[in-house]
């Protein structure tokens, strides 16, 4: 089967062809500035180049079109027809508490997706305009959701109720969900097949560290706890997140310079993290990691804050599982970094394990950084969002 991977944004569309045969991408692109002037696509076929055409994309339909025209193009197409892509599995932010699980899409699911706005208003109407697009140029081929949020839908209810009042969470539904769960599956599964064990067996802790960036325990196949809340706003310091901070900050800050609420949760989006502590030097850790080597306080400062925060989250993911066996680290950061990574395994070696300086030197790769016999298994697991929501895909079309 071949399907295409849609992850919608509100004026981007990524998209990947997956052969599930033989789980390789046949081609892959981006559509940018959809609905905005100057908006192209980024097609690259299997082994080819990358080529950017500017086209004129007015809305997500209109990207839609390009991406199919694009696959089904007789120089850089990888398909004959629009009949070779035999199913779509659309990536949606936000599930709520209505869906634990994957889901083929209906109008009844897209009525569930819609209600669920509320709680992910800048992703999932994007995600909705992606499936609506969809549903009119491929009307006759089956689409699958795979949420954000369904992984962790297993958390107990003391790891997901906030010390709020209880009729928030009866009236708005304001709770912990959670996020990034395809990844925190794909890397948890992946972490126990390495070890040759079965993750039902297994205390894993994943730290997935990306420009977003959660943690995640998972006990025996589990999601019980993770860092990110209501809103992907919640927990580690993120490239340009502030994540947890003291809530009266917000008013606090806001009533100093006279802004509002809003503007301050905007901050905390966008120009917060790293970005923010580092005085604004770089979100992207190759910049704040030169900038250290500099000797720039403040770079040196956001990098070691940030990796105690990763640290603090270990230990208590540790406590909330009563015991730990594995630590996996995946996207951008996790995978590539290897001296936040030593930084933040430094914290774990009163748990009897210590990575091998050697195997933390390899970037991108599967690797097991701590020794055979240590107590605690230290790895890095490369993660592939859109595989995971290929297979979704495939397991509830077939
Ligand atoms: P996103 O959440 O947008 O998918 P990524 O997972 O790509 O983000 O992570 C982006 C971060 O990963 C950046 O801070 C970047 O510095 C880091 N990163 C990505 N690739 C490398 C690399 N080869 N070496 C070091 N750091 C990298």
């Amino acid at each position: 089967m071949n399907v295409l991977v849609i992850n919608c944004g509100s004026s981007s569309l990524k998209y990947q062809l997956i052969s599930s045969e033989t789980e390789k991408v046949l081609a892959k692109g981006l559509c940018e500035r959809i609905g905005i002037d100057g908006s192209a696509i980024t097609h690259q076929p299997e082994g080819g180049e990358k080529v950017t055409t500017q086209v004129p994309m007015p809305d997500h339909t209109a990207a839609v079109k390009y991406v199919i025209e694009k696959l089904t193009d007789p120089e850089v197409g990888v398909v004959k027809s629009l009949d070779e892509i035999d199913a779509v599995g659309h990536r949606i932010v936000h599930g709520g508490e209505k869906f634990n699980t994957s889901v083929v899409i209906n109008d009844e699911v897209i009525k569930a997706i819609e209600e669920c706005n509320d709680l992910a208003p800048l992703h999932n109407p994007a995600n909705l305009i992606g499936i609506n697009a969809c549903k009119k140029l491929m009307p006759n081929v089956p689409m699958v959701a795979v949420f954000d949020t369904a992984f962790h839908q297993t958390m107990p209810k003391k790891a997901f109720l906030y010390g709020l009042p209880y009729e928030y969470y009866e009236k708005y539904k304001v709770r912990r969900y959670g996020f990034h769960g395809t990844s925190h599956d794909f890397v948890s599964a992946r972490a126990a097949e390495i070890l040759g064990k079965k993750r039902e067996d297994l205390k894993i802790i994943v730290c997935h560290l990306g420009n977003g960036a959660s943690v995640t325990a998972v006990d025996h196949g589990r999601s019980i706890d993770t860092s990110m809340g209501l809103t992907p706003l919640e927990g580690l310091i993120m490239g340009t997140r502030s994540g947890d901070i003291d809530p009266a900050i917000i008013s606090f800050i806001a009533d100093k310079e006279n802004i509002s609420a809003d503007d301050m949760i905007n901050i905390c989006n966008k120009k917060s993290g790293v970005l923010g502590l580092s005085g604004g030097i770089s979100s992207d850790f190759r910049d704040l990691a030169s900038a250290a080597e500099s000797n720039d306080q403040k770079a040196i400062d956001a990098l070691d804050t940030y990796a105690y925060r990763v640290a603090k989250y270990i230990g208590s993911y540790a406590m909330a599982m009563k015991g730990v066996d594995v630590i996996a680290f995946t996207a951008g950061i996790g995978e590539n970094n290897c001296q936040m990574r030593a930084a933040i395994c430094d914290y774990v070696t009163w748990l009897g394990t210590s990575i091998d300086p050697e195997k933390n030197a390899i970037r991108g790769e599967e690797v097991i950084l701590s020794k055979p016999d240590d107590k605690v298994a230290i790895m890095v697991v490369p993660t592939n969002e859109e595989l995971a929501i290929a297979r979704e895909t495939v397991r509830l079309v077939k």
